[in-house]
């Protein structure tokens, strides 16, 4: 069964969708067969693997409120053994559609029952909130893992997102593992970065990846040319950084 991993975070711009695009690439990388499934109705993750969202006949929305099954949206990307559920804006009305259904939070991980067997890693890139879209991606996930971008204000709402993990855990999905946080764009060139990294280990503690995603440009530069950092510079800091990165979840899973 794949290990289902949530990139959660309710704050925008922290790398969320960076991380799912290239944690799933350097996945592959090690031999391991990948869905990335997009769950934010923006679709960054979907246009960073190269696939355009206007040329969809359906996507990750018609799999939660149309009951399309998810083997039928899955697209192939570049790179071998990564595959895409991809989402466009449509996405955004199901964050109402769904208050209306019945185990509206269930939704995604019934839809994952059929095909998680076919993988050995799904990684959920979440939106930039903790409505139901998070809310089926907590529900369906094994772990969750946590982007923090090295700035001021970093660790403000983390104890909102944590509360909303315990009562996940508390009442729809009690194995749910906080697999761990990762510090994001950090620039060690100024003091506030090196703080930041401080005060989130002090609150993550063991749980903080010993790997640092540094900011680098080529990182930036990727998802416009629609590839995973690995395709895009092989040889960049963003690319290395990302591989150390799949490597500790391989441990840590
Ligand atoms: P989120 O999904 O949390 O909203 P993104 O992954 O879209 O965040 O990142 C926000 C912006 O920052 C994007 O333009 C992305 O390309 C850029 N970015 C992310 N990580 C880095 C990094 N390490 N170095 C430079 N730019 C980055
Ligand atoms: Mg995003």
């Amino acid at each position: 069964m794949a290990n289902i991993i949530a990139i959660a975070n309710q704050k925008g711009g922290v790398a969320k969708t960076t991380t799912a695009v290239n944690l799933s690439a350097c996945l592959v990388e090690q031999g391991k067969k990948v869905l990335l499934l997009d769950l934010d109705p923006q679709g960054n993750a979907t246009s960073g693997c190269g696939v355009i969202k206007s040329k969809l006949k359906n996507s990750i929305y018609d799999v939660l409120i149309n009951e399309v099954p998810m083997e039928r949206i899955i697209k192939q990307t570049e790179l071998t053994g990564l595959f895409i559920a991809p989402a466009q804006i449509e996405l955004a009305g199901a964050e109402i559609e769904l208050v209306g259904l019945e185990q509206r939070e269930g939704k995604l991980a019934s839809a994952l029952m059929s095909i998680k067997g076919d993988y050995d890693f799904i990684i959920i890139d979440c939106p930039p909130s903790l409505g139901l879209l998070t809310l089926n991606a907590l529900t369906a996930a094994t772990d969750v893992l946590i982007p923090v971008q090295c700035e001021y204000y970093a660790l403000e709402g983390l104890s909102l997102l944590m509360d909303t993990i315990q009562r996940v855990k508390g009442r729809l999905n009690p194995r749910l593992n906080i697999l761990g946080a990762l510090l994001t764009m950090f620039d060690a060139r100024t003091n506030l970065g090196i703080q930041v990294v401080d005060e989130v280990k002090k609150y993550f503690k063991s749980k903080v990846f010993s790997t640092i995603v540094p900011r680098n440009v080529r990182l930036g530069e990727a998802p416009s040319h629609g590839k995973p950092i690995v395709l895009y510079d092989d040889r960049s800091r963003g690319a290395e950084v990302y591989r150390d990165l799949a490597e500790e979840v391989l441990q840590r899973v």
